[in-house]
């Protein structure tokens, strides 16, 4: 690893895929520093939301965006489907997009507390954020099993839900992510990509490792 130069971890996916977990674990395994990048654009949503203001209101959604205090987030209000889903739309503003953008390369190459990498997740991290990054990882799955997994998490967490409802808003979402005109949810070129569908955490884990640490030794 170069002395100065942070070691980036991109890890790009549709909703439920798993990215959370995966890039979580990797920050762990390689003790570098972790950002979600969705809870942003659902921070701006959820102020949105909770004012009453309008999604389809550009400007607004723009001046929230350039002053997030991710200090201030509360993560398990953020969780919830519908600010994904209202983030999914205001995800697809320029204004907002350009705001958060700053934010997140900033993070990438200065991590917190010194860390010598840092680990991002999202859509766009490994094609625009960061397509720098040493290594980058785009996680899939059939959007039947990312509903399925995301519909018994949410029984988990005593979160009553139905399982029709969580399908047709991770298919509505995904396709806003993909058609969008900007920062549409594709793999970089350069990606591994991993689908999850058939794959147990374990194996998921292993298979990113492996990759992680290949590029680890070459960058040295
Ligand atoms: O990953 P998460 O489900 O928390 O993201 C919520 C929404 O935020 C996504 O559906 C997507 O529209 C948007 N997002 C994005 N780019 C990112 C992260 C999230 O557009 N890097």
């Amino acid at each position: 690893m170069h002395p100065h130069i942070p070691f980036m971890i991109a890890v790009d996916g549709p909703a439920g895929a798993g990215k959370g977990t995966l890039a979580k674990h990797l920050a762990e395994v390689y003790d570098f520093a972790y950002l979600d990048t969705g809870l942003l654009y659902r921070a701006i949503a959820y102020e949105m939301l909770q004012n009453g203001y309008d999604l389809a209101d550009v400007q607004l959604a723009e001046k929230i965006a350039g002053s997030l205090d991710p200090a201030t987030f509360k993560e398990s209000a953020l969780r919830d489907e519908a600010v994904g889903g209202a983030a999914s739309f205001i995800s697809a503003y320029p204004g907002v997009r350009a705001a958060l953008l700053k934010f997140q390369r900033h993070f990438a190459q200065h991590p917190p507390f010194f860390k010598k990498g840092a680990v991002l997740d999202g859509r766009d991290i490994g094609t625009v954020i960061l397509p720098e990054a040493q290594a980058k990882i785009f996680v899939t799955a059939d959007l039947e099993i990312r509903a399925k997994r995301r519909f018994k998490e949410m029984h988990e967490r005593g979160i009553e839900s139905r399982y029709e409802a969580i399908f047709e808003e991770m298919q509505s979402r995904d396709l806003r992510d993909e058609v969008r005109k900007i920062s549409q949810l594709k793999p970089a070129e350069d990606a591994l990509i991993i689908d999850t569908s058939h794959l147990n955490i374990e194996e998921v884990f292993l298979c990113a490792q492996d990759f992680v640490s290949e590029k680890l030794k070459t960058s040295l």
